[in-house]
């Protein structure tokens, strides 16, 4: 079994795109993507006792409290198996960060790329606004740009799609809003004390080329990646 030898951190406004690309990265290269916002949400669905906890959080579309999301990572960390680690969504808060470097030194991984997504609000709003998932296999749509063939229903597994709760457009307004409030910190403390592993990706870029170039400066900084 590979253990885990490398962290990279994957921030930017909700509606950038961050989950789309990290598993993209992760069906091409067997990376292993930690999706916080979808590992809160599934406590929810399956109505586990942290679910019960984070859900009024996650219906505002305010932050769930750091000690919830740590408990959710870690239990996630140890069912993790490769080179890479991508955090999508995390540290999200100026308190997580701490959290994080922890659970570097704990799970012995060592930060090797920082990659932030930029996007306007607008195009956040219209993205979120459209967006569809699957609650069975968690598959993502977006009625304007990347509708399922049929009407409302999962091309993968046939399950019906819902709009999340913190898709609507007031609340998408609000967690701009906590975005450049909570998270933006976390960026500049990241440029900061991590400069040299710290970049910026356009967010609206074609997606193939978003993919190339992140995948090809992985290869470079991190261990045990393919060389591009
Ligand atoms: P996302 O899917 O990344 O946009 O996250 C959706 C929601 O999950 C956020 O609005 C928060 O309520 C919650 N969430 C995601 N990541 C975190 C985090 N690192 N810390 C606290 N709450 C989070």
């Amino acid at each position: 079994m590979n253990e885990p030898k490398c962290a990279a951190v994957l921030l930017g406004p909700p509606g950038s795109g961050k989950t789309t690309l990290a598993r993209t990265l992760a069906g091409r290269n067997g990376i292993s993507v930690i999706e916080t916002g979808n590992l809160l949400e599934q406590e929810i669905r399956h109505g586990t006792p942290l679910g019960l906890q984070i859900k009024p959080y996650k219906i505002e579309g305010a932050l769930v409290p750091s000690e919830l999301v740590r408990q959710v990572i870690t239990g996630e960390l140890e069912r993790v198996q490769a080179e890479l680690v991508l955090f999508d969504g995390f540290p999200r808060s100026v308190a997580q960060i701490e959290i994080f470097l922890q659970l570097l030194k704990e799970q012995h991984l060592s930060l090797c790329a920082v990659i932030v997504l930029s996007i306007d609000s607008q195009t956040v709003i219209r993205r979120l606004s459209g967006r569809r998932m699957c609650p069975n296999c968690g598959a993502i749509y977006n009625v304007y740009m990347s509708p399922p063939k049929q009407d409302g229903i999962c091309d993968r597994c046939g399950g019906r799609l819902i709009q999340r709760e913190d898709d609507r457009a007031e609340v998408v307004r609000e967690r701009l809003k906590g975005y450049e409030r909570e998270t933006l910190p976390v960026v500049e403390f990241f440029r900061r004390k991590f400069g040299r592993l710290t970049w910026e990706e356009t967010a609206t870029q074609p997606p193939d080329q978003l993919l190339n170039h992140v995948w090809r400066r992985l290869g470079e900084v991190c261990c045990g990646m393919p060389r591009p």
